[in-house]
């Protein structure tokens, strides 16, 4: 293929990425905007120079999520900008467990620092009757919630609309309440390397990790219908500590899930 040896030489500089190959093809596709794999010609001198220049911002570090400006998620295409955490393949099982265990017709959903809205607007779009709220803190983020919620023909059954957390009252009346809340211990972020190109504040959970579980959980019980679940993403080995959150709070049957690569990934409970 044409494309090959352009392939081989940009991955040889992308020696700090865990998939050179794979990246140096997603961009070449954003560039010539198609599959690179079906492209039969030379690039043009403008392609290459621009191909170039998007090999040289990975190569010093940017995610190709945030350089292409999108991102695959259940199968759907997410829009992103650098307010969003890049949607990760482990929040799927999260997603993938509430469709499957949902039995209600018409479901009224409250997504909890919503990012880029990946975890909700999926949602309404699997569950077709329900009924989505999202919120964040961020405003950069729930522009591009709202564009995303454009771009799946979902405006007319999601709402958008900021809210902290930690700091304000939830609204009620929900069936199912889902989050992907920061859950990094802060120490921790400190040392990653996720923490200099993904938003921070979608990443520190404060000092155990555990602060957004903590101030959620009660408002989320409240928030919740006779009935209704509860369900959180958590880090790899934050299982047991998040379901103790939701047992004393008042949940019962409160079960943890593994993701597909083995960790604690999935905390959900039910209201009596
Ligand atoms: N899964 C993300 C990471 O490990 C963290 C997401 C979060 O804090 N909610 O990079």
């Amino acid at each position: 293929m044409v494309t090959d040896s352009v392939l081989r030489r940009a991955a040889e500089r992308l020696t700090n990425s865990e998939t050179p190959l794979l990246d140096a093809r997603v961009l070449l596709s954003y560039v010539v905007k198609c599959d690179s794999r079906t492209l039969f010609r030379e690039l043009t001198e403008e392609e290459e120079a621009r191909f170039d220049a998007l090999v040289g911002r990975r190569a010093a570090g940017e995610p190709v999520a945030y350089i292409t400006g999108e991102k695959e998620f259940m199968g759907r295409r997410f829009l992103l900008n650098r307010d969003c955490l890049i949607p990760r393949p482990d929040t799927e099982t999260v997603v993938e467990d509430l469709i499957e265990t949902n039995k209600l017709p018409e479901p009224r959903i409250l997504d909890l620092c919503c990012g880029s809205g990946c975890i909700g607007l999926s949602l309404a779009f699997f569950i077709k009757g329900s009924r989505v709220s999202l919120c964040d803190i961020s405003e950069g983020a729930l522009d591009m919630a709202r564009k995303n919620a454009g771009l799946h023909g979902l405006e007319k059954r999601t709402e958008i609309f900021r809210l902290d957390v930690i700091s304000e009252p939830f609204p009620k009346g929900f069936d199912i309440i889902v989050s992907n809340p920061p859950y990094i211990p802060t120490a921790v972020a400190d040392g990653l390397e996720v923490t200099k190109t993904e938003p921070r504040l979608a990443l520190d959970g404060g000092e155990d990790g555990l602060d957004f579980y903590r101030a959620i959980t009660p408002k989320a019980f409240a928030a919740l219908n006779s009935g209704g679940v509860l369900a959180f993403e958590t880090g790899y080995d934050q299982g047991r500590a998040v379901s103790a959150i939701l047992r004393n709070s008042g949940f019962i049957n409160v079960t943890v899930k593994k993701d597909y690569g083995g960790n604690d990934r999935l905390v959900r409970g039910e209201k009596p």
